[in-house]
């Protein structure tokens, strides 16, 4: 299953979420051992040129046709079951 189908990017291009100004934000060091980790989770600190303001902002967005594409996943998986269900009933018979 490829990760990519689900999620998009969320640039540093993303509006800042207290004053929202566009492509402001800019990646912010990690400061401590726990943010490191948490840049590890893609979850990354960012501050804003324009207000200063500082946080962490998940880097991945989960993207408009992510439930589209679960829903199609759900219903390959269910024909899939049925068709080996089909297949191992009429072996056995
Ligand atoms: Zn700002």
């Amino acid at each position: 299953m490829n990760l990519r189908l689900f999620v998009r990017k969320n640039v540093q291009l993303a509006r800042c979420p207290n004053c929202g100004k566009i492509a402001a934000l800019r990646r912010s060091r990690t400061r401590n051992v726990i943010e490191k980790i948490l840049r590890k989770i893609k979850l990354s600190p960012y501050f804003c040129q324009s207000c200063g303001w500082r946080g962490k902002i998940f880097s991945y967005k989960i993207s408009k046709n992510f439930f589209q594409l679960v829903l199609m996943y759900i219903v390959l998986m269910i024909l899939s079951a049925y068709i080996v269900q089909k297949f191992l009933k009429s072996y056995f018979d």
